[in-house]
């Protein structure tokens, strides 16, 4: 591990790691995440498969994360491959290898996960004797730009179907054969075999696969387009999975324990899963919807095991937005009452602008940053995107903020939103200007698929960049804003994201080339590279514009026929 940074990261035997027998298993789970040890580590959801995967009989699941740029070179300098943290077991030796895809900007990190791995990276020279690929996340709702490498996504929550899928794969056979048996569970998509679970004959007669195959409509499919895009909202679906019942359904309390700090170093309790709002950018409130409650008395229950086994000192509530948790007085005054005695400490991470109120449970909170996502600058903006906040609610409950101890406001707004003008932009400076202590964050919206926007178009990259100029401009000119700190969210690694989330099957192309050409750990803004992208997209014949531009309603989506 000389001259490798933070070698913690791949050093493994961390508290409560689960070291469990090899040999006698029946099936080895791989989870990979592909971006590194702090980020993976971080992830709730991955914590939860690790935490149902290991407590099954003859199940052994292990972890493994993208290494840094340091440590790759090194693996390939020592002919080494990427292995699990747990036994050191190369991806070979797993009967499933699980990629759970949060960020787009992961994909490339995800082929070089195969690649480091040892496994041929196309799901078809894949044999028999290997293992079933298979990804999650929010990312495969719209699985088409990986489907030519992944052998089956998980659609929705995967704690429910996750068994399902370990009693498909457990008594082997051919692939195909598991591969049938994974397309007959709800919420998995097999894109091999996308026409035969869904009562259809497999490729070309089902629609999905005449557009998915080529990413292009020929002059017949153009002609029946309305109808294929019928048949495809009629019976092509997927559903999403989604956990009924959050109190039975299975919560990790012996997370482990990391030797160096991640980025969500504490316990993280998911208080709520879903959202009540309707903001019309959002991908995840319709990834997450219905809304679902912990109870107050389950979420004690964690609490209690959670610093037992753990040792942390500090337990954040989860969840899309806390404040609107209905008993949030209620847990916070109970949560005091047990554990400020023992010094450990509580925080709400995401709370609304609308929902954040100082209650009097909510004084034990902890005093840290304070995010607000106002996303537009004016209330007429605002309004169309259903998020109905008021400026003058939203400086009030910044300024009670600041009062009453929270040390920062951070403030999330987006550029390029649909119906946008140049005033609300500078309105953006106006109402930041109004709030001391305030620190911005301005992304470029992206017309996520799944959110009510997915067929919106988004901006060029040079309209992009002439409106961070004019809120740059802004900031300037006005006497409270000129001092405010600003993050400018690149424009260039927007434009990929976008191209990425919202592609076709042929997109992987461009996405395997960006791989080979060294596309490393691209969500990390130091190692973004756009001309190493734009270049893979000329090389693949991807036209980013087909992909940026909006979309009419007959066209049919590569994602439509998830639901
Ligand atoms: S942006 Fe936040 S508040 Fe709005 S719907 Fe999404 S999760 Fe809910």
């Amino acid at each position: 591990m000389e001259n490798i940074l933070k070698p913690a990261r791949y050093i493994n035997s961390e508290w409560n790691a689960a070291h469990k027998e090899w040999d006698s298993a029946a099936l080895k789970v791989a989870l990979v995440f592909p971006d590194i040890y702090e980020i993976g580590m971080s992830h709730l959801g991955t914590k939860i498969l690790y935490g149902i995967l290991n407590r099954e009989k003859g199940v052994v699941c292990e972890r493994v994360f993208a290494p840094w740029l340091d440590m790759e070179k090194k693996l390939r300098a020592e002919g080494k491959k990427l292995s699990s943290l747990e036994s050191s077991r190369e991806l070979k030796d797993f009967d499933i290898v699980g990629f759970s895809l949060q960020h787009e900007m992961n994909y490339a990190d995800a082929l070089n996960a195969l690649e480091l791995g040892g496994l041929a990276l196309y799901s078809k020279e894949r044999g028999d004797n290997g293992p079933i690929v298979i990804a999650g996340g929010p990312c495969a709702f719209n699985p088409e730009p990986l489907a030519d490498f992944i052998d089956a996504f998980v659609i929705g929550e995967a704690e429910e179907s996750i068994l399902e899928i370990v009693n498909a794969v457990k008594d082997r056979g051919s692939k195909s054969d598991i591969l049938k048996k994974l397309a007959e569970i709800d919420g998995v998509y097999v894109p091999d075999l996308s026409g035969s679970r869904l009562g259809l004959r497999v490729q070309p007669q089902c629609p999905l696969e005449q557009y998915s195959s080529s990413g292009h409509e020929s002059a017949s499919q153009e002609q029946s387009r309305e109808d294929e895009n019928a048949s495809l909202h009629g019976h092509c679906k997927i559903k999403k999975r989604v956990v009924k019942d959050l109190d039975k359904s299975f919560f990790p309390t012996d997370i482990i324990v990391p030797y160096i700090q991640i980025v969500h170093d504490r316990i993280g309790i998911e208080i709520m899963r879903g959202c009540p709002h309707a903001c019309k950018f959002c991908q995840a409130r319709k990834i997450f919807h219905p809304i679902r409650i912990r109870s107050v008395k389950r979420i004690m229950e964690i609490a209690e095991e959670s610093v037992k086994s753990t040792g942390y000192e500090e337990i954040s509530l989860l969840s899309l937005s806390s404040g609107d948790y209905p008993h949030i007085e209620e847990l916070a005054g109970k949560l005091e009452e047990r554990f400020k005695p023992m010094g450990v400490k509580i925080s709400l991470p995401s709370l609304r602008t609308g929902t954040f109120e100082e209650h009097e449970g909510m004084a034990t909170l902890r005093r840290a940053g304070l995010t607000f996502a106002p996303e537009a600058g004016s209330e007429r903006l605002r309004h169309s995107l259903n998020k109905k906040i008021s400026d003058a609610e939203i400086i009030e409950k910044s300024r009670t903020a600041l009062k009453s101890g929270w040390r920062k406001v951070k403030l999330y707004f987006m550029i390029g939103l649909p119906g946008e003008t140049p005033e609300d932009l500078d309105a953006i400076a106006r109402l930041a200007g109004q709030i001391k202590n305030a620190n911005l964050s301005v992304s470029p919206f992206i017309p996520k698929p799944r959110s009510d926007f997915e067929r919106e178009g988004m901006d060029g990259l040079e309209t992009l960049k002439e409106k961070q100029r004019r809120l740059f401009s802004a900031f300037k000119s006005h006497p409270s804003a000129k001092n405010i700190r600003t993050d400018f969210h690149s424009a260039e690694m927007a434009r990929v994201e976008a191209v990425l989330a919202r592609g076709d099957r042929s997109v992987g192309g461009a996405i395997l080339k960006a791989q080979a050409n060294g596309a490393r750990l691209q969500a990390w803004t130091e190692n973004f590279n756009y001309t190493l992208w734009d270049k893979a997209f000329q090389e693949t014949g991807i036209d980013p514009e087909k992909y940026l531009k909006k979309k009419e309603d007959a066209e049919i989506l590569p994602w439509g026929f998830i639901e």
